[in-house]
């Protein structure tokens, strides 16, 4: 398993990539695509973070890996604190792989959490989305898999998919806190380089 560099939106080229809409995969899940998705979980304890979409490493393919608490499954957010790239969240392996996933069914009722995304290093804000969401996907072995999501699932699936439409959560912001969110985290890289 290697780490590999994530893509940030501070870089010009690395953002035309994250906006781009990533292809599906053909064919069944290969022990090629396992050594991309075991690259990408790599990637993501490294960060550290909880969700990571393929083209957040270069590859536009339809693939997510995130890893979440049992209590976050079943949709307790209210009891998490985890973003992309929070470090009370390191120590986690419960990995989850979705090979071309696809929301069958999103609930009216909404639900508000404070995002962030390893792509955007260091910037959060609120973001509403569906609270429930019903996806179908293939696993890590190629199995297709249909089940519901809550609270922080439903969040951290459809921020990541957002990812596979090139859509970041700052996109859902308004005008004004999407520039915001660009200039601090162009600052930041300033700052780092
Ligand atoms: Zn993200």
């Amino acid at each position: 398993m290697t780490v590999r560099r994530i893509l940030t939106i501070d870089n010009a080229a690395d953002l035309a990539v994250l906006k781009q809409i990533s292809t599906p995969v053909e064919g069944p899940v290969t022990d090629e695509l396992r050594r991309l998705m075991d690259d990408m979980l790599e990637t993501m304890y490294d960060a550290p973070g909880i969700g990571l979409a393929a083209v957040q490493i270069g590859d536009a393919r339809r693939v997510i890996v995130m890893d979440l608490n049992d209590a976050e499954l079943e949709g307790h957010a209210e009891d998490a604190e985890a973003d992309e790239g929070d470090e009370a969240q390191v120590a986690r392996r419960n990995p989850r792989y979705y090979v071309n996933p696809e929301i069958v069914w999103a609930a009216d009722e909404l639900f508000t959490y404070e995002e962030g995304c390893l792509s955007v290093p260091e910037y959060f804000d609120s973001v509403e989305r569906p609270a429930r969401v019903r996806l179908r996907y293939l696993n890590y072995t190629g199995e297709t898999i249909e089940e519901e999501a809550g609270g922080l699932y439903a969040v951290c699936i459809q921020h990541e998919m957002d990812h596979l439409e090139g859509v970041l959560f700052i996109d859902h912001l308004s005008r004004l806190k999407r520039e915001r969110a660009v200039a601090k985290v162009r600052k930041n890289a300033r700052l780092a380089a």
